[in-house]
């Protein structure tokens, strides 16, 4: 970041395994263990199969009738990382905005989110319909037709980051996995952990390793990001 450089920064950050200490979609398919989700998440994971496509696959091997059952474990075993209240407080103070950009679903994100102060349109993740006999994953925010992964995000991180153009705004990703590759490729600048800190060491993307939000506070605060 450049002494020059006046654009304000915007964040958006994963969810699951990012926000959440572990992935909760991960987490509920080696709990519930239904049959044949393993090779889905390998396959998505390894960027063989659309995470789209895969997460739809994966739901749809739980009858819908375990709604309760799903969202109880969820809640009770989902561990937010620590820091995280504090980061929502730096952008609070310094008036920069945060985004939630979820490839999670609904009946898990907005009840873990529910103790922190983020307003629902700030808040992106995917929807469940529990009406027929599976579990039936629906996609509010698909991707657009600038977006080159084909239709395959499910929650399209990149549609929501575009508008957000790189000539105004400093684009900061926060994140761990295969849902961030494509954001973290237009971010100007990535906060990984895991697969993402993998990734972006292989693409030669510029990204600052985390651990808990406390380092990401400390990096920000280090940062000329005022105007
Ligand atoms: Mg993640
Ligand atoms: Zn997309």
């Amino acid at each position: 970041m450049s002494a020059t450089d006046v654009r304000p920064p915007v964040l958006f950050c994963d969810f699951d395994g990012t926000i959440t200490m572990s992935d909760n979609i991960v987490a509920i398919m080696k709990h519930f263990d239904p049959p044949g989700w393993e090779p889905i998440v390998k396959d998505i994971v390894a960027e063989r199969k659309k995470v789209r496509q895969g997460v739809g696959e994966m739901f749809a091997l739980l009858p819908s009738s375990m709604r309760e059952e799903v969202t109880r474990f969820v809640l009770e075993n989902a561990g937010i990382r620590p820091g995280f209240p504090e980061l929502l407080a730096w952008c609070e103070k310094n008036g920069v905005e945060f985004f939630v950009t979820s490839g999670g679903i609904d009946f898990f994100v907005y009840p873990l989110l529910a103790p922190f102060d983020i307003p629902r349109d700030h808040i992106f993740c995917n929807g469940s319909d529990f009406s027929g006999e599976r579990i039936r994953i629906t996609w509010p925010n698909p991707c657009d037709d600038d977006c080159d992964n084909a239709g395959g995000c499910g929650m399209c991180k990149t549609t929501i980051i575009r508008r957000y153009p790189r000539e105004q705004y400093r684009r900061i990703l926060i994140g761990d996995s295969v849902t961030d590759f494509p954001g973290a490729k237009l971010a100007d600048l990535v906060y990984s952990r895991s697969h993402l800190t993998e990734k972006c060491r292989e693409l030669g993307l510029p990204h600052v390793p985390f651990e808990t939000f406390h380092d990401i506070v400390a990096h920000l605060e280090q940062g000329d990001w005022k105007r």
